[in-house]
């Protein structure tokens, strides 16, 4: 049987992050890392947007907000210190409706509170700065930048090893319980003990904290984000990151123009009901995940409170034309050939039983163990302070 002090399951960039930090405040400890997949940041963690979100739109006062602002700064600090590359371009929240200029400004009181940089900028000077962006006002975050998360949580896990820690690929947990001692996992590859375990299943979330005995009052609602690569159009097409002001009923932030790492620009994501968890594209479909999220009373809830949004995310899903029309607010001079089908991603949200779609990071604790239950957006941007927050919570504070 093989045994560990303390064992991280999941290895996306919550999960490696975790490890990293477990492991820096008790480097004596054997500590053990458990992924399903063959290789590290497959699911979430290499599916997103790779932006580095300063933290503007997050409620003043949430994990959100103050694990934001300090991830940013974290990522920038792991990226410098180990000769990962990113890049500080900015982001421009662009309004093109007079009706969008008080939740702009609602939002610049918003970044003000949160302690972000944030700037009103007029429909001339955003025209001066981006000539190709059609706006009647923006904001100016220059705290925003862009990374490849991927390369971040390669580089965590090499770390991780490097020091002494044990990554397993290709072993997925299945079921475990508690005892007096610590924890027993079964998982693919045999039984494992280990004295305590933190789960950052992402999109399995809700099941290992079920498999572990516990009875979670909220189940992972799967949103698939699918993107366009932008083709045909000049290297300096935008300098900065393009959003729209995000609709408050809403959930997600919009469909935005993203410069790459490595050259160029998506479009994305938009937000719909994925069928199959890791369900990437448009026809996957899993039965187990369906009747999951359908058995889930909280799933009915948010559709009735939702209903147009989620109306409006699918017909653009369908239809490139209806989604070109999201991005041409912005963006007029794109036309349908200068989309291509990129790869989509799919967010872990969690939603309770009442239906609400839960907003901040949420944990849950038994004795020996700490599940990461809901680490959407900005998660990626949020690992490193969630990883001192776990540690601080498993460990004690230190
Ligand atoms: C479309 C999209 C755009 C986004 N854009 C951004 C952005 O620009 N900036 C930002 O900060 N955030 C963004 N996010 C959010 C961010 O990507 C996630 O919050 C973050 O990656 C979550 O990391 P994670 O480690 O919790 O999850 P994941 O990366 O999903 O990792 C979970 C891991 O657990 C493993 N696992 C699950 N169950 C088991 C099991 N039973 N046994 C073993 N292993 C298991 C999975 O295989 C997986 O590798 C975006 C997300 C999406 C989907």
């Amino acid at each position: 049987m093989k045994t560990a002090d303390l064992v991280i399951i999941g290895g996306g960039i919550v999960g490696l992050a975790t490890a990293l930090e477990l492991q820096r405040r008790q480097p004596k400890a054997r500590v053990l890392l458990l992924e399903k997949e063959p290789a590290v940041a497959l699911h979430q963690t290499g599916r997103n947007s790779g932006v580095i979100h300063a933290g503007v739109y997050y409620a003043p006062g949430s994990l959100k907000a103050r694990f934001c602002r300090d991830g940013a700064a974290a990522t920038r600090a792991f990226c410098d210190a180990h000769g990962l590359p990113y890049e500080d371009c900015g982001k421009l929240i662009v309004a093109t409706d007079p009706a969008e200029l008080p939740r702009m400004e609602a939002l610049f009181q918003r970044a003000t509170a949160n302690g972000i940089p944030i700037e009103s900028i007029s429909a001339t000077e955003a025209r001066r700065w981006e000539p190709n962006i059609a706006a009647i006002g923006a904001l100016w975050s220059p705290a925003t930048g862009i990374v490849d998360y991927a390369v971040v949580a390669r580089k965590m896990a090499e770390i991780f090893i490097a020091q002494g820690g044990t990554v397993e690929t290709g072993t997925c947990v299945i079921a475990g319980r508690e005892s007096a001692q610590g924890i027993r996992l079964t998982t693919s590859s045999g039984p494992i003990t280990a004295g305590k375990a933190v789960f950052c299943a992402g999109l399995h979330a809700d099941r290992m904290a079920k498999a572990m005995g516990l009875a979670p009052d909220f189940r992972i609602i799967p949103f698939r984000g699918e993107y366009f690569r932008i083709l045909n159009q000049p290297a300096d097409l935008v300098r900065r990151l393009i959003y729209p002001v995000p609709d408050p009923e809403r959930p997600f932030l919009g469909v935005h123009l993203t410069r790459k790492m490595g050259g160029g620009f998506t479009v994305g994501p938009n937000a719909v009901l994925a069928m199959k968890r890791e369900g990437y594209a448009r026809s996957d479909l899993s039965p187990g995940d369906l009747a999951a999220t359908l058995g889930w009373p909280g799933f009915w809830r948010m559709l009735v409170r939702n209903a147009g949004p989620a109306v409006g995310e699918l017909a653009a899903s369908v239809s490139t034309r209806l989604y070109l029309k999201k991005v041409q607010r912005y963006a007029p001079q794109l036309t349908r050939a200068d989309l291509a089908p990129y790869r989509a991603g799919v967010r872990a949200q969690a939603v309770a039983r009442d239906g609400r779609l839960i907003d901040d990071f949420l944990f849950l604790e038994s004795r020996h163990a700490l599940h990461v239950c809901n680490a959407p957006s900005p998660a990626a941007t949020a690992a490193i302070p969630i990883a001192s927050h776990i540690a601080d919570r498993l460990l004690g504070a230190g």
